[in-house]
């Protein structure tokens, strides 16, 4: 089983194209880590770095310790599953899954053993003497998936399996894959645009934007204590409420978010209010689940927003309330467009997400935030900034009523105007 670690590492495609910068990253023995990101954000780019079929730009890739940039894709020991596991057509599913250990002349016991083994694992054993064409989509890529893994790779590479079957087959699929690699031990690497896979799958998972690592933890450390505005919004089935706050100290009684319309108090015995007092007179942005917001009576206590229902929208399990309270809400921060950057050649430095320094100079030394416009765009059911408020599973809120919207205070998420985060995460 391999340890992969990535150290600096960066792909520049024919052009000039960054598509992933200066990337650090490490998956243990035996890991299952979920490369997470929208389609293009370079994910692929790094598995085929991590099999040898792309060249990597600068940096330093180790397998195991050794240093693994020159070696070649079949001295590197990796299996890779893609999108659409091919299979050779005219062997069955047991020719299909043997081949590799057969061209490796392994005995044939051994083959036959291994086979029945994995075939029983992907419960695929009953279709050993079909061919790829009489299979449904899932079995065709438990097949693929079968043919990899025979060999007992030291790691396992797989490029969003799942994106071709049809939901239920993805679930099932889904829990298959992680007690298999699991069982098996092996050192798994699987790219998906998917955060509920993702989610439910990795021991870990690692955020790429842009080709830019955005946060790597384990699933509830990146969703509940996210590194970036990214990840949290990324994160988030519903879209993420982020707003605009001006920080205030009214006389130094307690630490103020003020939203314009409507302000947050964070009490001094608050953990975060020292750390948030630092950007006094400057904006952060606060992000917000739906589920942070809910429906309070009068008597409430807590941090409250006072609102319009714009609209309600029914999603089978819940509702959710689209609501007006004046105010603004701002896009997630994205590191610069690829296109424009080119290697090493970037703007200045405190103005790029490069981690954790960066983000601790930009936290002891804030910059002028830029001015958040109020923009009301229309999108479909959804205005731009509409507070979106999770209501379970009743419409408590008829459309057109005055509504109290309470702001659950210790799950607010604060980040630095270009989304790195105020209060550092653990981890
Ligand atoms: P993902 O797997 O996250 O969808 P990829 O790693 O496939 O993303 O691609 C990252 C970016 O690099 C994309 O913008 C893609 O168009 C670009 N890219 C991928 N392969 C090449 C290539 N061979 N030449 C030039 N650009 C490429």
């Amino acid at each position: 089983m391999s340890t992969v670690v990535l150290d600096n590492v960066s792909k520049v495609y024919p052009g000039g194209y960054l598509a992933i910068d200066r990337m650090s990253l490490r998956a243990e023995k035996g890991e299952l880590l979920v490369l997470l990101g929208p389609s293009g954000c370079g994910k692929s780019t790094i598995l085929r770095m991590v099999a040898g079929l792309e060249e990597i730009t600068s940096g330093d890739l180790w397998l195991n310790g050794e240093l693994a940039n020159d070696l070649l894709p079949r001295d590197r020991d990796v299996a890779m599953v893609f999108q659409n596991g091919a299979l050779y057509p005219h062997r069955t599913v047991r020719g299909n899954m043997a081949f590799p250990l057969e061209i490796a002349k392994a005995d044939p016991a051994l083959v036959r053993e291994r086979v029945t083994r994995l075939s029983k694992a992907l419960r695929i054993d009953d279709t050993l003497e079909r061919r790829p064409g009489t299979l449904s989509g899932g079995q065709r890529q438990r097949a693929a998936m079968g043919r990899a893994i025979v060999r007992e790779p030291s790691l396992f590479l797989m490029d969003e399996p799942l994106s071709n079957l049809d939901a239920g087959m993805r679930t099932e699929l889904r829990m298959e894959i992680s007690s298999l690699v699991r069982s098996l031990g092996v050192t798994t690497i699987y790219v998906t645009h998917d955060q509920v896979e993702a989610l439910s799958l990795a021991d870990r998972i690692a955020i790429v934007n842009r080709g830019v690592l955005q946060d790597v933890g384990t699933p509830s450390q990146v969703y509940n204590d996210p590194a970036t505005a990214f990840t949290a919004a990324f994160l988030s089935s519903q879209q993420l409420n982020l707003l605009a706050a001006t920080v205030r100290t009214p006389r130094n009684e307690f630490v103020a978010l003020d939203f314009g319309p409507h302000h947050i108090v964070i009490p001094w015995s608050d953990p975060r209010a020292y750390v948030i007092s630092r950007y006094v007179g400057h904006q952060i942005l606060v992000g917000l689940r739906p589920d942070c917001l809910a429906p309070v009576p009068e008597t409430f206590e807590g941090p409250v927003f006072l609102g319009r229902v714009r609209a309600l929208e029914y999603h089978g399990h819940e509702w959710l309330a689209h609501v007006e309270s004046g105010i603004p809400s701002v896009d997630v921060p994205e590191p610069p467009d690829p296109r424009g950057r080119v290697n090493g050649a970037h703007g200045p430095a405190a103005s790029h997400p490069r981690g954790l320094i960066a983000s601790a100079v930009r936290r002891l030394f804030p910059r002028e935030a830029p001015v958040f416009e109020a923009e009301e765009e229309q999108t479909g059911t959804h205005r731009r900034n509409d507070l979106i408020v999770r209501l379970g599973s009743r419409p408590v809120w008829r459309a057109g009523e005055p509504v109290r919207v309470g702001v659950d205070a210790a799950r607010l998420m604060l980040f630095t105007p270009d989304g790195a985060r105020v209060d550092p995460p653990s981890r």
